[in-house]
């Protein structure tokens, strides 16, 4: 078979979003207090539960799973990384918070205080855990008992348990029991947009790794662009990947502006496309609800047609939470007049 190496790419793979880099320019002081609040658990002391919220695409993600490799390293603590839009019930939370822990359950069939002796037999045995709920909105919106269930555990255990949660939505905690807000300790970290200047060495960084060699101007390009549609590092990659491509399809020796320009028109934010996909099948509903009116109406009277539409409705509180979730991302628009709240859809 012909075979050629790429002259281009020095490793591809490193444009991959998934791709953890070894280091994480402007993001130290976040790391840092991320880590200064679990390290306690090293020690068999008590962790800081941390929740970090921010705009998508500017390092959530990436920074808790670096701190969760330095800490797997050096320490003898377990770290479990859970997406919700995966692990989406409370059930399923604590059931693959124990199979992490190297404990049987099965997947389904098991109730949940099964699981949960299960999941307090592992702890007891380990050194301590810590657990990152990401995109925990998805759980919580549906189901608060999750974070009810967590805080239980510590009835049970010794060993430390530390809680991390990250979200787009600042207010995801919002709808949540006081109490038990409370009895969480959250410390905030706030992850802000980067600006250009930080997104280009973000963005040199990963091109260096990923290319031989690449002409002057590409990465102010590239980054002006990824800022320009919204601030997400992952449209900056994604302009780097295809970019790389058609100067290898161009047999050209390195990486150009005009390989950039050729890319650009066709990258969008692409992200309301993403999420779409990611929705709930009550919030597609609640969304076809709005696109068929086209003008301002109020959570009741959402509400009150969502509830013609299917056979078992959820409750209001429901239905607002949902909403709320949609505005956090840019699918529907809200405004505030006196006290009532009105929804219209974007698209
Ligand atoms: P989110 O905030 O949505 O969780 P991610 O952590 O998934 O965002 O980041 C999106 C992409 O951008 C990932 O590929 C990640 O590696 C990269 N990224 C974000 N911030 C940085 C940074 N400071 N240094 C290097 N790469 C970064
Ligand atoms: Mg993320």
């Amino acid at each position: 078979m012909f075979f050629k190496e790429s002259k281009i790419f020095k490793r591809e793979e490193v444009l991959d979003p998934e791709y953890l880099p070894e280091v994480l320019p402007h993001r130290e002081n976040q790391i840092k207090q991320l880590a200064d609040n679990l390290l306690p658990a090293s020690e068999g002391r008590k962790p800081i539960n941390t929740f970090i919220f921010g705009p998508p695409g500017i390092g959530k993600t990436a920074s808790i799973k670096f701190v969760f490799r330095e800490f797997e390293k050096f320490s003898n603590l377990k770290t479990i990384y859970l997406n919700c839009w995966e692990v989406n019930t409370s059930l399923a939370v604590l059931s693959e918070m124990t199979l992490h822990l190297g404990f049987f359950v099965q997947r389904r069939g098991w109730a949940k205080d099964e699981v949960f002796s299960r999941l307090v037999e592992a702890l007891r045995k380990s050194k301590g855990a810590i657990v990152c709920l990401d995109e925990v909105d998805q759980l919580i919106y549906k189901d608060h008992s999750v974070l009810y269930d967590l805080l239980r555990i510590n009835q049970f255990v010794k060993t430390p348990l530390g809680l991390v949660f990250i979200s787009n939505d600042p207010f995801v905690f919002s709808g949540v029991e006081p109490r038990i807000r409370s009895s969480l300790r959250l410390d905030e970290i706030e992850f802000k947009p980067y600006s250009f200047l930080e997104m280009k060495d973000i963005l040199e960084e990963r091109a260096r790794e990923a290319f031989f060699s690449y002409e002057k101007g590409v990465v102010a390009l590239v980054a002006n662009h990824a800022i320009k549609k919204g601030g997400d590092v992952r449209v900056g990659l994604e302009i780097l990947l295809k970019a790389g491509r058609i100067a290898e399809r161009e047999n050209a020796s390195i990486v150009k502006v005009e390989h950039v320009k050729k890319v650009l028109p066709k990258v969008k934010e692409a992200k309301p496309e993403i999420l779409k996909e990611r929705i709930s099948d009550q919030e597609k509903l609640l969304l076809k609800i709005l696109k068929k009116r086209r003008r301002w109406l109020t959570i009741k009277e959402i509400y009150e047609k969502y509830k013609k539409e299917v056979s078992k409705p959820l409750s209001e509180r429901m239905i607002r939470n949902y909403l709320e979730h949609l505005a956090s991302i840019n699918l529907i628009d809200t405004i505030k007049e006196g006290k009532l709240i009105k929804v219209r859809s974007i698209a």
